[in-house]
């Protein structure tokens, strides 16, 4: 067991020493069951194990690489406790002592413990949340976010009168000020999305929608840094989104989509606002389903093979920190952007969106409108429809950053 601080390393990679096969024989039998999510292992590696993990330090908080010499488990508990993240990775071997002390800081520090066949890996820190996806067909990405500022910590404004004068959404800075907020306009290049019964295709609504909504944002929150995950008429892998968005430090990620029906002309109108959580009603599903499917044009799908409904109650719980403050922004949202009364108010709903999952911030995903409907579909499709939907959204993140700011400062 290990757990010092050092200095810190932004990348330092090691190498765990390989467990006898005999012990590897012993783990399997006494292995813990009860693993949510199941995945096929490599011939001759029954009980993966990980061998060797890499630390990078980012503005936003830190991410581990697990990296595994078979397929490893992805975590089957993610528990918040006093001393820190305790992660379960069941059916997976790490040796005593693999861990570097060189790779602690004090920020991040962690001990892993071999208990009935399951590595418990501690993350043993301030970082108040964690999220974990695969990274290729073995390893795991750990993403962790530094904890808010203690109120011990200068980030209050009474020494700066000047800057508490304009304290305006999103215009303070600190280590947890909403300074980046990521726009995602969904599918793109050969992923057109949903063709509206008027042919407009949402790749182009969404991304005319997501400049609008930049542009906004540039005035009305000028210190706040904009980031689009895409600009153009290309595809971006799911997973890569909100990669992007991490990488960015962004605070706060909104997906944009246009819904649609099987068939059209439908009479399914209406904006919608989703968070990630197991889906609870079949449209909801149906939703998700939809927008999952630009897996389909990926050329590394494996990634998502074990993404189940059980994968997205493991990403549920991890990203449960910020599920509340996802929720209020997706509030927002439909009072917003339905506030003109041309769209009506589908409400907020849940379902399990591969493209929110790996999201280190509070995450929404809006579906503007219906392009199986006449009504909405001309809408989505006219600059005026764009630009009030852009107004809208912008009002709800300037509103959602103002609420946020104020959170922070009591
Ligand atoms: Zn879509």
């Amino acid at each position: 067991m290990v757990c010092l601080n050092g200095k810190v390393n932004p990348v330092v990679d090691f190498t765990l020493n390989f467990v006898a096969p005999r012990l590897l024989l012993a783990l399997i039998i006494i292995a813990c069951g009860g693993a949510l999510v199941t995945g096929f292992r490599l011939h001759g590696d029954p009980t993966p194990t990980i061998s060797s993990v890499s630390v990078t330090h980012t503005s936003a908080g830190s991410t581990l690489t697990l990296y595994g010499t078979g397929r490893l488990e992805m975590p089957t508990q993610i528990e918040r406790t006093a001393r820190g993240w305790v992660l379960r990775l069941a059916r997976t071997s790490i040796s005593d002592g693999a861990i570097d002390v060189a790779m602690m800081s004090s920020k991040l520090a962690f001990k892993t413990e071999q208990r009935a066949g399951a590595c418990l890996f501690t993350v043993v820190s301030t970082y108040d949340s964690i999220t974990a996806k695969r990274s290729g067909t073995n390893d795991i990405v750990l993403t962790l976010i530094t904890k808010r500022s203690s109120p011990k910590e200068p980030q209050r404004t009474v020494e700066q009168p000047a800057e508490r004068a304009n304290v305006d959404a999103g215009t303070k800075k600190g280590p947890w000020s909403l300074d980046v907020i990521v726009i995602d306009p969904g599918h793109g290049g050969q992923d057109a999305g949903a063709e509206g019964v008027n042919g407009a295709y949402e790749k182009h609504v969404v991304l005319a929608i997501g400049r609008k909504l930049r542009d906004i944002l540039a005035k009305s929150m000028p210190t706040t840094k904009v980031v689009m995950t895409r600009d153009s008429d290309v595809f971006i892998e799911l997973f890569r989104r909100t990669e992007i968005a991490n990488q960015a430090g962004g605070k706060l990620f909104v997906s944009i989509h246009c819904n649609s029906m099987p068939t059209k002309p439908h009479p399914a109108h209406g904006c919608e606002t989703y968070i990630l959580r197991p889906g609870r009603s079949d449209d909801a599903a149906r939703v998700a389903r939809r927008e999952n499917a630009s897996v389909n044009f990926e050329t590394a799908k494996k990634r998502y093979e074990g993404m189940t409904e059980d994968q997205i109650i493991v990403a549920t719980m991890a990203q449960r920190s910020f599920v509340k403050l996802s929720e209020s922004f997706a509030v927002k949202i439909q009072r917003e952007a339905t506030s003109g009364g041309t769209l009506t108010d589908r409400g907020v709903s849940q379902a399990g969106f591969y493209v929110l999952v790996g999201a280190s911030m509070p995450n929404v995903l809006v579906e503007t409108g219906f392009l199986s409907n006449t009504h909405d579909a001309e809408y989505l499709a006219s600059s005026k429809g764009q630009v009030a939907i852009a107004q809208g959204l912008a009002r709800a993140i300037q509103s959602y950053a103002r609420e946020y700011q104020q959170s922070l400062q009591h």
